[in-house]
C-alpha cells in the first residue's frame, strides 16, 4: 500500500533536504526519496590521510546568502581558504608566476582582460534572473556560444586564454560549448564574474569544517525515517487528488505533492506522464551536465607553501586546469585539490584510475616542484561517471535552449514542483543556488498545502 504524506520530495541533495526540513519545520509530513545509498548528491566528504577532503562542492564566499544562513542554522563551522603566496599561471604551455590579483600576461592582454570583464560584467547584468529570455538580445545571445563572442570581441590572446581558463574552472565546460546568454545569466546569478573567480571575497572563499557533506548529513539527521536511501524513483504521476510516486522495487508512496530536486538531465529518466509541457522536456534533454573529476592528494609536508607557493594554479595545458591548497584548517594535514575540466575530463573518464592520478601528481609537480610527485595518499572522483549525476557541477543549457524553455524550469507541472541548484535565480549551480531552490520550492507547496484540500481550483497552476 501507498504510504500518504503531504509532499514527497525526490532527490536527498542540498536542494531535496532543504525543503523538506522547510516543510517539516511548518508542520507538514515528508518522504525524501534518494538513489544513492547516501545523502548529499554533489558533495562528498571523505576521509584521506587523517582528515577529511572533499570530492564534490567545497567552497562557499560572502555572497552566498542562502547557504550561509542554512549553514549557521545547523551549526557548522567554516575556515577561510590559504591563498597567500606566489601563484601559478601556465598558458600555452608555459609556466608563469605572480603575485597578487593581477595574473603574469603582457600589458596589452591585461588590459584588454580588464575592458572584458568590464564589459561581460555590464552585459551580465541586463539578463533578468527571471526571464534570460527577456534580455535586450536573448535570441541572438543564446545562439551565440562564448567561443564565438571571445572571436569576435577579444583580440589579444592574453585575455582569451584568460577567458577559457575561467571558463572551464567555473563551468567545467568549454567555451564552445556554452550560450553567451547562460553565460550571462550564470554571472548576473552569481554576483559577477571577479566574485565567481577569486577566493578573498568570493566564491572559493572558506571551506565547512568536516567538509560541505556535512550540509546534507546534518539536515538526514533531522528527518531521521523520513529520508530512505537507495531508492531510485522512476515515475511521478499525478491525478485530481495527488502524485503517486514509484520507486524500483514496486515501492510507492502517496502525496498531496512532489518536489523534484534532481538535475534537469536526471529527471529525464523519471516518468511524469504523457501531459509533461514540452518546454519541460527540452528542460531535461538539453540541459546536459558539465564534465569534472576531482583529484586530492595528501603529503608529509606542505612543500609548496614552504618555497612559498599559495597552492593556486590555473593552466591551459593540463591535465589539472585548475588546483588549490587543500590543507586541513589548522594547516597540519597538508594536501592539494586539482581539477580536470571539461574536454580534459572527457578525454581522461576512459583511462585507468591509476594512470589519471599519476597524470594528476605530475600536473602538480610541474606547478610546485616534483615533491609532488611522493603523496601521502591520493583520492578521486569521475563525476562523469557517476550514474545518479552524470556529469557536473552543473547542468548547462545548450545554445539556442533557455529562450526555448523559458520558465519550465521552475514553473510547476501541476501538483509537480522543480528545485535543484539549476533552477535557481541567485547563486545557480552552486551550493548557495541549492538552497535558495530548496526554500522556494517550500515556500511554493506551503503555500498550496495550507489551503483547504477540497478547493485545490484556487491554486491551479496554468503549464504549457
Ligand atoms: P544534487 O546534489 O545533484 O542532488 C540531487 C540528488 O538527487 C542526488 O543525491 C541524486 O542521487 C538524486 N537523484 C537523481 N535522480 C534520482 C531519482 N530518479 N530518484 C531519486 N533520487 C535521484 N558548489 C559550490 O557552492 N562550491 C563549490 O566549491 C563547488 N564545487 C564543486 C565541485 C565538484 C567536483 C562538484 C561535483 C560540484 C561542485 N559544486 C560546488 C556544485 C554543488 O555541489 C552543487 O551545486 C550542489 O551540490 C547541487 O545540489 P542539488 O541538491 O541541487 O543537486
Amino acid at each position: 500500500d501507498a504510504s500518504a504524506v503531504d509532499a514527497v520530495i525526490v532527490g536527498a541533495g542540498v536542494a531535496g533536504l532543504t525543503a523538506a526540513r522547510a516543510l517539516r519545520r511548518v508542520g507538514f509530513s515528508v518522504a525524501v526519496l534518494e538513489a544513492r545509498e547516501r545523502v548529499g548528491g554533489r558533495t562528498l566528504s571523505q576521509s584521506l590521510g587523517g582528515e577529511v577532503v572533499d570530492l564534490g562542492g567545497q567552497w562557499v564566499g560572502p555572497q552566498q546568502r542562502h547557504v550561509l544562513r542554512l549553514a549557521d542554522e545547523l551549526g557548522l563551522r567554516r575556515f577561510p581558504q590559504h591563498h597567500r603566496g606566489t601563484k601559478v599561471l601556465e598558458v600555452r604551455g608555459e609556466r608563469r608566476t605572480y603575485r597578487g590579483q593581477v595574473p603574469s600576461l603582457p600589458l596589452l592582454s591585461l588590459l584588454d582582460l580588464q575592458r572584458v570583464i568590464w564589459k561581460l560584467d555590464g552585459l551580465a547584468k541586463r539578463v533578468p534572473l527571471e526571464r534570460p529570455g527577456a534580455a535586450p538580445r536573448a535570441a541572438e545571445w543564446d545562439a551565440l556560444t562564448l567561443e564565438e563572442w571571445k572571436q569576435r570581441h577579444v583580440p589579444t590572446w592574453g585575455a582569451r586564454a584568460a577567458l577559457d581558463i575561467a571558463t572551464r574552472a567555473v563551468f567545467a565546460a568549454e567555451p564552445s560549448e556554452l550560450s553567451f546568454l547562460h553565460f550571462l545569466f550564470y554571472v548576473h546569478s552569481n554576483h559577477g564574474l571577479m566574485p565567481l573567480t577569486t577566493i578573498e571575497g568570493g566564491a572559493q572563499a572558506e571551506r565547512f569544517t568536516g567538509g560541505a557533506q556535512t550540509l546534507g548529513l546534518r539536515m538526514a539527521g533531522e528527518l531521521g525515517a523520513r529520508v530512505h536511501l537507495s531508492t531510485p524513483v522512476r515515475a511521478v504521476l499525478q491525478d485530481e487528488g495527488g502524485v503517486t510516486v514509484t520507486a524500483d522495487g514496486d515501492r510507492a508512496w502517496r502525496a498531496r505533492y512532489a518536489v523534484v530536486a534532481v538535475p534537469p538531465a536526471l529527471a529525464e529518466r523519471i516518468d511524469f506522464g504523457a501531459a509533461l509541457p514540452p518546454e519541460r522536456r527540452r528542460a531535461h534533454a538539453d540541459l546536459p551536465m558539465g564534465s569534472v573529476i576531482k583529484v586530492v592528494a595528501t603529503y608529509e609536508r606542505p612543500f609548496w607553501r614552504e618555497a612559498g607557493f599559495s597552492g593556486e594554479a590555473v593552466s591551459d595545458t593540463g591535465p589539472v586546469r585548475l588546483c588549490f591548497d587543500d590543507c586541513s584548517a589548522d594547516g597540519h594535514h597538508p594536501a592539494l585539490v586539482g581539477f580536470f575540466l571539461g574536454e580534459t575530463a572527457r578525454q581522461w573518464t576512459h583511462r585507468p584510475p591509476a594512470e589519471r592520478r599519476r597524470a594528476a601528481l605530475e600536473s602538480f609537480a610541474r606547478f610546485f616542484g616534483p615533491q609532488a610527485l611522493r603523496p601521502t595518499a591520493v583520492a578521486d572522483l569521475d563525476w562523469i561517471a557517476e550514474p545518479w549525476s552524470k556529469g557536473c557541477y552543473v547542468g548547462l543549457p545548450r545554445p539556442g535552449a533557455l529562450t526555448a524553455i523559458g520558465d519550465a524550469l521552475r514553473a510547476p507541472f501541476g501538483r509537480v514542483h522543480w528545485a535543484g541548484t539549476e533552477t535557481a535565480l541567485e547563486g545557480c549551480g552552486y551550493l548557495d543556488g541549492a538552497v535558495e531552490s530548496g526554500e522556494r520550492a517550500a515556500t511554493e507547496l506551503a503555500a498550496r498545502l495550507s489551503l483547504p484540500a477540497t478547493s485545490p481550483s484556487r491554486v491551479q497552476v496554468v503549464t504549457g
